[in-house]
């Protein structure tokens, strides 16, 4: 296979696709809008399950490393209610690999190690030219042209437009992320309550749920169904005003599980927004999307996972399979829109039960999904 191919985004999926295709020595442009990997933070901690982010990492020949850096541990689940009652304590047997923990910067680390990415390559626009191949637009005016182009680049996609008219739209709930610092130190009874995974209350309407990351770090998320511009009139970059607003919503909420956001860092809006459930398209020669460009989903445990096993399986299929690269697309596209629009449905009604005007939706979805 002599293709010119590039992966437009170095998330999960990008890089675990530049990297399988490097391990089948093909050569492959990873260009990625951020102008380093320090660019900004890396985000939280995410789970890979056995069948999906652990296969994409075995396929990338990182498994081991893999299980090196992991918490198994860090799948232990607390719940609450608002009055700080503990309603579940969940915790994985010592030899439970089903979904452990890895922070995303060291997932990330692992996979940058053996691709190489051209940072700062933001892509504005991919324009298929039929037989002359697929024209890339970068930012500071440059175009490029490959006979594959695979968007890996998220949520706000500007390779999507080449394949498909669909647009994100806003759920309903947002969720404001803040963090706590070397959390065992400094605050000994919220890493009590944290336990060695995750603490989850659930009220009406919303829920306060707290991850630790590795180092004593923990990531906090309030979410709350609100319309989309429930901030009117707060400045999101004051941290106070937005820690009042928030314990303002949770108004009533037990002291320790209020203690998450007193104690809060920095604050982060994420209004979760979603793509159509079924999304997909009319196949385009020269073009595809993988991970949350294709599926934007809520982030209930899936996304990552589903973007890195697309990574790893379109990869595999263009190095070994026959040496159709457009029949290998296709192929692909129809088994992403199959799995990923089951995981879309799963996500969704998860939503819906998890941030639900009756708090006991999500007890009954956790004792679902993790029987005792
Ligand atoms: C709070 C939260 C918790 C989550 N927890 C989990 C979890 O535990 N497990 C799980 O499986 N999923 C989880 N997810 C979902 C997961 O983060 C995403 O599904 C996953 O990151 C998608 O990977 P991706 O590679 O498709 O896209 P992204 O991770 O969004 O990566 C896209 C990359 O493309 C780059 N890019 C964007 N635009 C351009 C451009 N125009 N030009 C060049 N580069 C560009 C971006 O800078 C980025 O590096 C969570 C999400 C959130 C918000």
């Amino acid at each position: 296979m002599r293709h010119r191919i590039a992966v437009v985004g170095a998330g999960p999926g990008g890089l675990t696709f530049a990297r399988v295709l490097r391990r089948h020595g093909h050569p492959v442009t990873v260009l990625e809008r951020d102008p380093s990997p320090a660019a900004r933070p890396p985000g939280g901690t995410l789970d890979l399950h056995e069948g999906m982010g652990q296969l994409a990492l075995d396929k990338a020949g990182l498994l081991a490393e893999f299980r090196a850096l992991a918490r198994p541990e860090g799948q232990a689940m607390r719940i609450l209610d608002a009055a700080g009652n503990v309603l579940r304590d969940w915790r994985p047997r010592p030899d439970d690999r089903a979904h452990p923990e890895i922070d995303r910067g060291q997932l990330r680390d692992l996979l940058l190690d053996s691709v190489d990415v051209q940072w700062g390559r933001g892509v504005t626009r991919v324009v298929p030219e039929g037989p002359d191949g697929v024209q890339v637009h970068f930012t500071d005016g440059r175009r490029e042209t490959f006979d594959l182009v695979v968007g890996a680049d998220g949520a706000r996609s500007r390779t999507r437009p080449a394949l498909s008219s669909a647009t994100p739209h806003y759920t309903g709930v947002t969720y404001v992320e803040t963090s706590l610092d070397d959390v065992d130190t400094r605050h000994p009874d919220l890493a009590r309550l944290i336990g060695d995974g995750s603490v989850a209350a659930y009220g009406v309407n919303r829920a306060l749920v707290a991850q630790r990351n590795s180092g004593g770090h923990v990531k906090v998320y309030a979410q709350f169904r609100a319309p989309l511009d429930w901030h009117a009139g707060l400045d999101l970059a004051d941290a106070e005003a937005v820690r009042s607003s928030l314990l303002a919503l949770f108004d009533g909420w037990a002291t320790p599980v209020l203690d998450l956001l007193r104690h809060g860092v920095a604050f982060v809006h994420r209004p979760l927004c979603v793509l159509p459930v079924s999304h997909t398209w009319s196949h385009v020669p020269g073009v595809t999307l993988l991970g949350d460009a294709a599926h934007l989903m809520p982030p209930l445990g899936a996304g990552a996972n589903l973007a890195m096993l697309e990574g790893a399986e379109l990869a595999e299929s263009l190095a070994t399979g026959p040496g159709d690269p457009d029949g290998v697309v296709r192929a692909f596209e129809e088994q992403m829109w199959a799995r990923a629009g089951r995981w879309a449905k799963i996500t969704a009604a998860g939503l819906e039960r998890l941030v639900s005007p009756d708090p006991a939706e999500a007890l009954a979805l956790f004792d679902q999904v993790q029987p005792s």
